[in-house]
């Protein structure tokens, strides 16, 4: 139901003013005028926002241009000649500009299709009802909004070091159209991991530097052990527990500096975290509170210290990925115009990193969860995939699956391996339904499948604690 009657409004007075065209504000804009709200958005830049635009999904066509020359040695066991085989960075990314075009201008169609006026300009919030839009064309207008919700998402980050201006960010990778010779990473994070791999993947000599004893903190530690070989084995450079100084420009290369030594590259990536997106909002105008990164503090509904001012997304500092955006801002909508009482449950969120092999968890890791529960059964399972040992290769795809043993409820599951994100996806559901290890192991096979090895995990690897 519409909280107005379009006629008494003038054309700058909405119900639900949202500040940035990402995956968080479009999906929150477009739901909140399905609901018959007057809606407003505000963008500064292209719509779709980082994920489309300069995040997951050029990340993954790179990845897909990286996987088919990861496949050549494989191709030629199966039979086909593909000598001479070269890569073009040129066309990969003039094709890639086409498709995010393709992709922004449906973003665009779906907006104007779901009646919220588009403003696109810098915004900056006056006070928690209006809200000034300095237009890309000049025009400067004022807006006046009975809700506000801010979705402006994250940004590099450049401060964890000096010299991290001479670095290129995610959003300068995905531009390159040549691949640097000698690629430094700095950071062992998603995108660090991702880019390493792509870029390797491309012909690029890469090093990875880090401060923890392994990459991907925070995952679970034999998967976080198995990628860190696995990148090895693609002749990717590790070099863990790395001091990082600086970053300098001495003539055509770019210097990182690390405990006494000093390496060199042609480019190097900062990938060492993103900060909210917050700068010249005029948050202080507001006075609405901000976590000491800078992040918006909301609570479980996506409400911030600010009666009527929301945020959902990247900007609140909770989990940094686009389908979480999109859950909390229909969420938060539904709430504010059904009345429902919907949150977002992030603990049992399954996510994906794009590495060569790809990394996919749901649910705990086993430090975790040998902290959560008293006694834990552990599965484990490490082959070679029928595809990989036609062809001779030596990449291992590993899984692994956490049991509470007092209630047969499986509590995490863990997959490197090619297509691990597309059976991680699936495996979520039963993971987020509660599903038992017998049920599971209740389940028919698909054969011949990697993923059939998920229910055929018959013999306990380990109990945590060990048992006598
Ligand atoms: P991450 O938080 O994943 O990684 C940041 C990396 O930078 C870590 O290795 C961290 O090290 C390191 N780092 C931070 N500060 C310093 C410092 N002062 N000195 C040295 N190293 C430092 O961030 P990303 O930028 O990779 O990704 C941002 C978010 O985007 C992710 O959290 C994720 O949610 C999302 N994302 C998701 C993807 C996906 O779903 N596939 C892909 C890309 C991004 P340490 O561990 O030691 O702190």
């Amino acid at each position: 139901m519409s909280e107005s009657t379009p006629s008494t409004h003038t054309a700058n007075e909405f119900d639900l003013l949202v500040i940035g065209g990402g995956s968080g504000g479009v999906a929150s804009a477009r739901r909140a005028a399905a609901h018959g709200a007057r809606v407003a958005l505000v963008e500064r830049d292209r719509l779709g926002g980082t994920c489309v635009i300069r995040g997951c999904v050029p990340k993954k066509l790179m990845m897909y241009a990286a996987k088919f020359g990861r496949e050549l040695p494989e191709i030629a066991a199966y039979g086909w000649r593909m000598d001479n085989a070269t890569f073009d960075m040129a066309t990969w990314q003039d094709n890639k500009s086409k498709e995010i075009d393709r992709l922004e201008g449906i973003y665009s169609k779906m907006l104007d299709s779901s009646g919220v006026t588009l403003f696109r300009g810098d915004a900056t919030i006056v006070d928690a009802a209006t809200v000034s839009v300095s237009g890309n064309d000049g025009v400067q207008v004022t807006l006046t909004t009975k809700r506000l919700l801010v979705a402006t998402g994250g940004r590099v980050n450049r401060h964890a070091f000096p010299g991290l201006e001479h670095a290129l960010s995610s959003d300068d990778i995905l531009n390159l159209r040549h691949v640097p010779k000698r690629l430094g990473v700095l950071g062992a994070g998603y995108i660090a991991l991702e880019f390493a791999s792509i870029l390797r993947g491309l012909g690029s000599e890469v090093t990875v530097f880090y401060r923890d004893h392994l990459p991907l903190r925070g995952f679970d530690n034999s998967t976080r052990t198995k990628l860190a070989e696995a990148l090895v084995a693609q002749g990717i450079t590790l070099r863990p527990s790395s001091s990082m100084k600086k970053v300098e420009v001495r003539g055509d290369t770019t210097v990182v500096l690390a405990g006494d030594m000093a390496y060199e590259f042609d480019a190097v990536l900062n990938a060492t975290g993103r900060s909210p997106n917050v700068e010249g909002l005029g948050l202080d105008n507001i006075g609405v509170k901000t976590g000491k990164d800078g992040s918006i503090e909301v609570n479980e509904w996506s409400e911030t210290s600010v009666p009527n001012v929301y945020a959902v997304g990247d900007v609140t500092g909770r989990m940094a990925l686009t389908p979480v955006a999109i859950a909390e801002g229909r969420a938060l909508i539904d709430n504010l115009y059904t009345g429902t009482q919907k949150t977002v449950n992030h603990a049992s969120v399954a996510t994906a990193t794009f590495t060569m092999p790809p990394l996919s968890s749901v649910g705990l890791t086993e430090e975790r969860a040998a902290e959560t529960y008293p006694t834990l059964r552990v599965y484990e399972t490490e082959f070679r995939p029928m595809k990989v040992a036609f062809a001779g290769g030596t990449t291992k795809t590993y899984i692994k699956v956490l049991v509470d043993d007092a209630s047969d409820k499986v509590v995490g599951v863990h997959m490197l391996g090619d297509d691990s994100p597309e059976i991680i996806q699936a495996l979520a559901i039963a993971v987020t339904m509660g599903a038992t290890k017998a049920q599971f192991d209740g389940t028919i096979a698909v054969h011949p499948t990697t993923a059939e090895e998920f229910v055929l995990l018959r013999e306990v690897t380990r109990y945590v604690p060990a048992r006598a």
